[in-house]
Order: C-alpha cells, then structure tokens, then sequence
C-alpha cells in the first residue's frame, strides 16, 4: 500500500528519516511519476503533459497491507531540464535538491531515469558524474522501453550505457505501459532497501521481465 505522506520545499519539512528511501530522479517528462505509479500500483505521482511541474520534495510511505509500518518511502524529486535549451543541471535545481542527497542519511538509492528511445542527455551525465563523485548508490532506468524494437532496445541499452559511463547490466530497461522491467526494478529496490524479496506484496503483480 502507498500512502502520500509529505511534500517539501525545504528541509524542515521533510519526515523524519526512520525508514529507508528510494529516490526517484530523471529529466521532466522522462516518465517519472508514469514508473512510481506503475511501481506502487496507484496513482500516487502526478502525472503531466506539462513539463516541469513538480518542484516539491514529495515523499510517499510503502507498506504491506497487514502491517502498521511502512517499509520504505519512495522519495519524487523534481524534474529537472525543463528550461528550452538546458546547458547545465540549473542552480536553483540544485540548491532544491542538494540538502536531499547530500545530507539525507536515510536515502537508499537513487533510481536514476533516463529515455530509452533518446541518446544520453548532458544533463543525465552530469547528474550520474555527481552521484558517482558524492558515492550515493544508484541506478540507472530506461523508460518508455515499449516505444522501440527489441533490437533498438539493445543497441539503446548498450549506447547509453556507454554514455554514462555505467555497465549494460546495470541498466533497467522499463516501460510503465507493457510492465517490462517491473520485477527487476522492485528487486533492486528491495535488495537497496535491505528488505528481502519473499513475501513481497508489492512485487506481486509484477512478473513480465
Ligand atoms: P514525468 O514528467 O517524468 O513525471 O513524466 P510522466 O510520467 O508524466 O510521462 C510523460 C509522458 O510520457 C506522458 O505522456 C506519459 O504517458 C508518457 N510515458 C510515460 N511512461 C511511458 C512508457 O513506459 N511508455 C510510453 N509509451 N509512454 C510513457
């Protein structure tokens, strides 16, 4: 069960941090709150055609449904290149996000979104470049898998994984529309989380990777 919990805009407001957090990051419009929604099994992110809405830290409680605790939170950060021709990551999207994952000790894993059916964007790189220089663990998800061949999923897959500098294997290919990728992803999560697979009522429905 996911239950909303907090949004932030700084942070004295986020929750306290007593249960392990998956981030979610990628650049607008990449299909985040597409892939949290399909993970979680509820419309829980919005979704949007309008790129860059979300500039709130929002935080959202993950729990089986016989239990009072939640397990883990999944962590929405805002998109970021949004601006028409985004050199850079922005100051102002840094100085939103950097207190979260530099400082955050309950941050588990960042699950880093990229575009399966586009190359490697500048911003991506050097957003993944950060990750690596700060040693905060990630991964790196391919969305909208389904919008491409299988072959031109591959040659994506290994491009990209060229680009940012990360192996083949460490690249999810995902897509919220044919569930490709949600089994691995909820045992990566898992795994991050230091919660083991068996039982796993959130990972159930999830079984065609
Ligand atoms: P966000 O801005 O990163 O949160 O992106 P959204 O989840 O709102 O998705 C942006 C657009 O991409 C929407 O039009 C979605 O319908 C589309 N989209 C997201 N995920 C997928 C996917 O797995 N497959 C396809 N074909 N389209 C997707």
């Amino acid at each position: 069960m996911a239950q909303f919990v907090a949004s932030a805009v700084d942070p004295r407001q986020f929750p306290a941090p007593t249960v392990p957090e998956i981030a979610f990051l990628g650049r607008s419009n990449v299909g985040k709150s597409s892939l949290i929604n399909a993970l979680a099994n509820a419309k829980i992110a919005k979704t949007s055609n309008t790129p860059g809405r979300t500039q709130t830290i929002n935080f959202f409680e993950l729990r089986q449904p016989a239990k009072t605790h939640a397990e883990f939170c999944f962590v929405d950060l805002p998109g970021y290149g949004y601006a028409r021709v985004p050199k850079n990551l922005s100051t102002q999207w840094w100085r939103f996000i950097d207190p979260y994952l530099k400082s955050r000790s309950s941050l588990a894993l960042c699950v880093t979104l990229v575009d399966a059916s586009i190359p490697a964007q500048k911003l991506d790189i050097q957003l993944l470049g950060w990750l690596r220089h700060h040693q905060r663990p990630y991964l790196v998800v391919a969305t909208k898998a389904d919008r491409i061949s299988p072959s031109q999923l591959r040659k994506s897959l290994a491009d990209l994984a060229c680009a940012l500098e990360v192996s083949a294997t460490d690249i999810t290919a995902f897509s919220a529309k044919s569930r490709l990728g949600h089994a691995a992803l909820w045992r990566a999560i898992r795994a991050a989380a230091g919660i083991g697979v068996a039982g796993s009522s959130h990972s159930q429905a999830v079984d065609s990777d």
